[in-house]
């Protein structure tokens, strides 16, 4: 099976100050990881493009891009919400991580590719149409969509997100677009205290109880999305893949294991073997414990890939 591995250097020298969460050390335990466990071994490298203005005008308000362009720091740090801040290779980084969804969805949907995972940062999908919040500058994920439905001419995708936080940027971009099905879990009153009323007859939100474990995920994987996915029949599976779920991530309280992220994993496997000739574009979202963020990531990868 030919599947790709995207990333760019870049990735680990955005940083939003001293103690941050989403700090440049994430990517670079799980380049590790996929590395010296032998998984990149079956995965073909590449190095992730920049997104152009026109890619991003695909998901974002042209104004906002330029907007953010002309924030982008020549030294130190500019906050651009509480949470979130730019500093010099910022900008860089974040064209880059949309540029990564942009590749991996031509690997996927035009290049013969099965799967793709990007390893990036900054994520996306807290990124609305005309606002970066939640360490989330361009919506990386709905980049790579929108390049599938208006360049590729795909008909119909789906976004499924699994972050413990609720995608609230996706919705924004996607809610009302009939091209798009997106289901997603997350906790319930977290950050950023949407999703419990869906926006849209296109979106499938499962909020999950605070101190639920990963039995909740599988009953709202099979209740829910799966026969919603089903009736889609879409031609090419996102996934906003966020690790902060698990039980050793401070960041919420729902106690998701690594073998949960396998299983959700080999779901969507399943699903995307069934109906749209096994393809998947995995976008990395949160995920903030390091140790157990690179072990979910390699299960979450080894089940994209078939590997045992
Ligand atoms: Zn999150």
């Amino acid at each position: 099976m030919k599947a790709a591995y995207i990333s760019h250097p870049s990735a680990i020298r955005h940083d939003m100050g001293e103690g941050h969460p989403e700090c440049p050390d994430r990517v670079a335990v799980i380049a590790d990881r996929l590395l010296m466990r032998g998984v990149l071994d079956f995965m073909d490298s590449f190095e992730a493009p920049p997104a152009t203005p026109e890619q991003l005008g695909r998901a974002h308000d042209t104004l906002y891009v330029n907007e953010l362009f002309a924030m982008a720091p020549a030294e130190g740090y500019r906050q651009v919400d509480p949470d979130t801040a730019m500093n010099p290779h910022t900008l860089t980084a974040a064209l880059h991580a949309a540029g990564a969804a942009v590749l991996a969805t031509e690997l996927v949907v035009r290049d013969g590719y099965r799967r793709a995972f990007c390893n990036i940062r900054p994520p996306g999908h807290h990124a609305e149409r005309r606002a970066a919040m939640g360490f989330c500058f361009f919506n990386n994920v709905a980049v790579g969509m929108r390049h599938a439905l208006d360049v590729l001419g795909l008909q119909r995708v789906a976004l499924i997100d699994f972050d413990v936080h609720h995608g609230n940027g996706s919705e924004d971009i996607f809610a009302g677009d009939d091209r798009v099905l997106m289901v997603s879990t997350f906790q319930s009153r977290l950050y950023p205290f949407s999703g419990e009323a869906a926006r849209g007859p296109n979106m499938c939100n499962v909020p999950l109880p605070p101190y639920s474990d990963g039995q909740a995920l599988r009953a709202a994987v099979t209740d829910r999305w799966l026969p919603a996915l089903r009736a889609f029949r879409p031609q090419a599976l996102f996934v906003s893949a966020g690790f902060d779920a698990h039980r050793e991530d401070d960041m919420s309280h729902l106690g998701w294991t690594d073998a949960d992220y396998a299983w959700v994993t080999r779901e969507l496997v399943g699903l995307a073997d069934s109906v749209c000739e096994g393809r998947i574009v995995s976008v990395l979202e949160g995920g903030y414990c390091l140790p157990a963020l690179a072990r979910s990531v390699e299960q979450h990868v080894r089940a994209l890939i078939d590997l045992q």
